[in-house]
């Protein structure tokens, strides 16, 4: 539980919350940690109702409340988007993502560092109860908003990833299966990060100080940090797209308008929408993708979080929380 800005978190102990009408209760079995939810600690987001329960990329199995669709022990996933209107003209125009009245799990809404969540059925994903639960847990923020960030790459070629955490190691598995040549931007001297990408086939890695030896199609920002949005403008090419993958950034430098001459494209990528969900995670278990993961348990989440913004997790950090297979 998150009291307030800057503040670590507290382990108590809270009612089970109940399912409303449609709501499903899930028991939680793990909840991925994603940079979001420091950006949430350090109050960098707005109108943070605390206290609030962090965690948006959950995995559990539902006890109670499933309508016929996802009866009880259906393995779900629960993301960062948890509730729309339905109505107004983002819900309308098939971007539900930038819906005027959305929730966010984990924000907005309780999330999974918790034993139990109550969440919205439709919004809900129905996964895979062979794999295991730590396994998952990364796909559905990490995975899904990097996949978004690369559907508005287009028909980009060589695509350059800045920031090689746990969404750049998903992505980078989606390119390689999609015969995309990646080039992975990290710290400069950040060894672990440049290892693993390059195990998944980076077809370069170096630090964001160094040009790629090929101009980019296209750049995905995920890493915080505003000075890398016009060097990924530099190294793209004319008519390519920098794409800035999270919800927080520091502030931009002011650069020269001949960086985004030449029909360069600069764009975030907000939230997700549930064909987001659907589309991803059907192709990673075609893949199939498989996450690293550094495991650690709920009443570690302080040190799992520590972990992420030292830079010292490689992969996604994850909390295994339990829950019962045969729940
Ligand atoms: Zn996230
Ligand atoms: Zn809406």
């Amino acid at each position: 539980m998150l009291h307030g800005p800057g503040q670590s978190l507290q382990l108590e102990h809270i009612d089970r919350p109940a399912a409303g009408p449609g709501q499903v209760l899930v028991e939680v079995e793990a909840c991925a940690v994603c940079r979001t939810d420091l950006h949430l600690l350090d109050g960098e987001l707005p109108d943070i109702p605390y206290p609030v329960v962090p965690g948006h990329q959950i995995v559990g199995r539902i006890v109670s409340g499933g309508e016929a669709s996802l009866p009880s022990g259906t393995r779900v996933g629960v993301p960062w988007l948890g509730y729309t209107c339905g109505t107004c003209e983002y819900c309308g125009g098939g971007r539900e993502n930038l819906c005027d009245a959305a929730a966010f799990t984990g924000y907005t809404l309780p999330g999974g560092y918790a034993d139990y969540i109550a969440a919205d059925a439709r919004y809900c994903f129905e996964l895979d109860a062979g794999l295991p639960a730590r396994a998952l847990a990364p796909l559905l923020c990490a995975g899904l908003i990097g996949y978004r960030a690369l559907r508005m790459c287009g028909e980009a070629r060589r695509i350059g990833l800045y920031g090689f955490g746990a969404a750049a190691h998903v992505l980078a598995q989606v390119l390689r299966f999609q015969d995309r040549p990646f080039y992975a931007f990290t710290r400069a001297g950040d060894d672990a990060a440049q290892r693993s990408a390059r195990s998944l086939g980076a077809a370069w890695c170096g630090p964001s100080t160094e040009s790629p030896p090929a101009r980019l199609d296209a750049a995905i920002i995920f890493a915080p940090v505003g000075p890398l949005v016009p060097v990924a403008l530099a190294a793209v090419r004319k008519g390519g797209t920098v794409v800035c993958g999270g919800i927080h950034m520091s502030p931009i430098p002011e650069f020269t308008y001949d960086l985004l001459w030449g029909e360069r494209k600069l764009v975030s990528v907000a939230n997700l929408t549930r064909a987001d969900g659907l589309e991803f995670l059907e192709l990673a278990a075609r893949i199939p993708i498989e996450t690293q993961t550094e495991v650690f348990k709920l009443e570690d989440a302080n040190a799992a979080l520590a972990a992420l913004r030292a830079g010292a997790i490689t992969g996604s950090a994850v909390l295994d929380i339990g829950g019962s297979p045969d729940a």
